[in-house]
């Protein structure tokens, strides 16, 4: 790793080592690492011919398949920065990011057309993938003069997803030199071998599942693509590769676990070593019972796109401490701070925060790290057990106060799953004349269940306190969640 060093210089790397071997299984087939590089090449050189190079910013919006990651390593060798888009972007929000990124060019698959002349950037030309596969396409949108002011160079852009509000480009160089620490942690702790298979199921475009295209590069590994999360297409894809790493958001484990046995067949993923769930709360029903069904094989990770990897809990601590995400990395220091920035004993919740060689850089267009007493605050509350586990309680943003009582969802939520039959749930804060703020329930119920709201609000009395009980609970198909599986509270909340 040194500081030049960014996703074309791992391809680079890889192809001279394992030229033969294959680096992406998508619904187009099996690329090799040599002719991976070779394409990588002949984009790279298309974009040069029409002026792409350092200094420039584009912009990459395109499901997981090998399209992605040719246009990111591309971009990448010529020095550009890459402004990686949520692919549920509406015409509005996309707009709004375009905008301000100041884009040279958008590279971005067939299927988003639409959107983009929505938003107002009509393409303008198609560069055909020398296959003809339709998800390969790329198409120029838009071209405008590079921002004045510094240049950054070869940084890829990831966006939060922008739930409260128009999303916020979080630059970062990769892989930072100070960030050895974690990655180091993590490939000691986690079971990876070169070259085997994993299947990424978060999107590219969001911090987890990038980091984990550099994790399979670095490895020499194949990366099993899916363009969306179908849990039957993903099951069959895990046991046709014999995945040996799956790396996912937490309902995505729950949807696997939920398909129907066919007759007396069950699915069986023995051959998976290593499953990594990120980028939301893994309830500790989920894990338990994805254990209990698939192995030891399973880690939670915590992170997120400003702090990089934060936390990472083995099976071993998901069996002796249900909830923990783990302890903190090599290199990685994480306090509970009070909200003076005070450090607080063990047991005690409060602000996680973290100091580490993996924190992005500040927002693009201004707005600087959150800091408290010199530390990243991740806005997320927590406590770290005598152990020296962290548990996440919940986000600062979603905690409900209700009568004067603070209430984090995640309990709750975590309460409500432990129903069988239960297969999801969400509970949020909506409007209440009387206590400020009141707890509704959402739940989603499996299909031979048959309880009502009053035998789960009994269910909780005798286990939770009275005001964390929701005063409403409310079944439903299927609850709102964004790209990378996040429940949208926003939206129940206004329901
Ligand atoms: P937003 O735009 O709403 O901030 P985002 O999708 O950009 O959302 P991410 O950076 O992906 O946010 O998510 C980070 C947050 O996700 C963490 O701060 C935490 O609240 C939650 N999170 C991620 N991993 C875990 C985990 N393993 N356990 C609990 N919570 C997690």
């Amino acid at each position: 790793l040194h500081e030049g060093a960014n996703f074309a210089t791992l391809l680079t790397a890889a192809a001279v080592r394992f030229p033969d071997r294959i680096v992406i299984e998508d619904d187009m087939g099996a690329l090799s690492y040599a002719d991976l590089d070779a394409r990588v090449q002949a984009i790279a050189a298309a974009l040069a011919a029409d002026g792409i190079g350092a200094g420039d910013t584009v912009a990459l919006m395109c499901r997981n398949h090998r399209g992605f990651v040719e246009g990111l390593l591309a971009v990448s060798r010529l020095g550009a920065d890459v402004v990686l888009l949520n692919t549920e972007f509406p015409a509005p929000q996309l707009r709004q990011v375009l905008d301000r990124h100041a884009l040279s060019l958008v590279i971005h698959d067939g299927e988003f057309n639409s959107v983009f002349v929505k938003a107002g950037y009509e393409g303008r030309r198609v560069l055909a993938d020398s296959q003809g596969a339709p998800g390969s396409l790329c198409s120029l949108a838009a071209r405008h003069e590079p921002a004045p002011g510094p240049r950054r160079q070869g940084q890829i852009i990831i966006l939060t997803s922008g739930t409260t509000g128009v999303p916020k480009g979080a630059p970062r160089k990769t892989p930072p030199l100070a960030a050895v620490g974690p990655i180091a942690t993590l490939f000691n702790t986690l079971p990876l071998r070169s070259g085997e298979p994993v299947l990424i199921g978060p999107p590219l475009f969001h911090g987890f599942g990038l980091a984990f295209l550099a994790v399979a590069l670095s490895l020499g590994s194949t990366m099993v693509l899916c363009r969306r999360f179908e849990a039957d297409k993903v099951a069959q894809l895990l046991v046709m590769h014999q995945v040996k790493t799956f790396v996912a958001v937490p309902v995505m484990l729950q949807r696997l676990l939920d398909i129907p046995a066919v007759g007396r067949f069950s699915w069986s993923f023995r051959h998976l070593s290593t499953v990594i769930s990120a980028g939301a709360p893994l309830g500790a029903s989920l894990a338990t019972r994805w254990m209990d069904t698939h192995g030891e094989n399973l880690f939670n990770l915590y992170g997120s796109t400003e702090a990089g990897v934060g936390t990472l809990a083995t099976p071993q601590d998901l069996r002796a401490a249900p909830g923990t995400v783990g302890r903190m990395p090599l290199g990685t220091d994480l306090r509970i701070l009070d909200s003076d920035g005070c450090a607080l004993p063990a047991g005690l919740p409060g602000h996680i925060c973290v100091r580490s060689g993996m924190l992005f850089e500040g927002y693009v267009g201004g707005g600087s790290k959150p800091m408290l007493n010199g530390y990243m605050n991740t806005g997320d509350i927590g406590h770290v057990d005598a152990e020296g586990r962290l548990f996440v309680e919940g986000r600062e943003d979603d905690m409900i106060v209700s009568g004067g009582e603070n209430v984090f969802p995640l309990e709750v939520e975590e309460w409500l799953s432990a129903y069988p039959g239960v297969v999801e749930v969400a509970v949020v804060g909506v409007k209440d004349e009387e206590f400020g703020q009141r707890l509704k329930a959402f739940v989603v119920a499996g299909a031979d269940a048959d309880f009502g709201p009053e035998t789960l609000k009994g269910f909780l009395r005798e286990r939770i306190a009275r005001y964390k009980v929701p005063r409403d609970i409310v079944l439903v198909a299927e609850l709102p969640r964004n790209a990378t599986g996040k429940v949208l509270r926003g939206q129940l909340a206004s329901r």
